[in-house]
């Protein structure tokens, strides 16, 4: 495993799904990782990236990004509403607006910086009682009321309940996207990124396939 090999399979799988080269977006996860590695993935040319906490990020990226300039960084981990105006000045993208509150404040932040970080909305796709996301009953308007506040919703994203087969659950998610309009579909990681991309995924989320086992402290 690694960077090439994950380009390769995707490459491959567009192929499988009929979808145009290029067609889906890779984030590299970094979150947790040992500098060393990521510095690695930068220097091998890749320039887009996923980070799951906002302190972690601000710690390393400002830095990098000095380096790299025309790097993106996606947040993909879970945001407290304290921590959106320093996620707004950190990402390119945020993957999980997943409340109204949430939504009401990055409102308010695009609306006094005159821009916003393109946003997927979460979507509780298993409807699993402690996960993150709006459930897909009341996704619909959600949507709409994000698109009413002028936030720049490019698409959704999910993480299918463990240990279940994640294919209908990508199908049901594009499905809700679809009928609303949404053309970003972020899913799929190291273990499933090859079904997501025949369901549909814009971006697929990989981290440990292409970086190796986070060593959590
Ligand atoms: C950590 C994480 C990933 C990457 O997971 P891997 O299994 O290492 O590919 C993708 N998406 C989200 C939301 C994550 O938190």
């Amino acid at each position: 495993m690694g960077l090439a090999d994950i380009q390769a399979a995707i490459a491959v799988a567009e192929v499988a799904a009929e979808r145009a080269a290029g067609s889906v977006q890779l984030i590299a996860v970094s979150k947790v990782q040992p500098a060393e590695r990521v510095l690695d993935v930068l220097n091998a040319g890749w320039r887009l990236f996923g980070e799951n906490y906002v302190q972690e990020a601000a710690g390393k990226w400002p830095d990098w990004r000095g380096a790299f300039p025309d790097v993106a960084v996606h947040m993909i981990g879970p945001l407290q509403t304290n921590k959106a105006k320093q996620a707004v000045e950190l990402f390119e993208a945020i993957h999980t607006l997943d409340r109204p509150s949430l939504a009401t404040k990055l409102a308010g932040l695009a609306q006094a910086r005159g821009t916003s970080p393109e946003l997927f909305i979460q979507v509780n796709i298993g409807s699993e009682p402690q996960k993150a996301g709006v459930l897909p009953e009341g996704a619909d308007e959600f949507i709409a009321s994000c698109r009413g506040m002028d936030l720049p919703v490019v698409g959704l994203m999910c993480i299918p309940p463990e240990g279940e087969t994640s294919m209908p659950h990508f199908t049901a998610l594009g499905e809700i996207a679809a009928r609303n309009g949404l053309s970003g579909l972020s899913m799929g990681m190291s273990g499933d990124f090859e079904a997501a991309i025949a369901a549909g995924a814009t971006h697929v989320r990989v981290g440990s396939a292409i970086f190796g086992a986070r060593a959590y402290a």
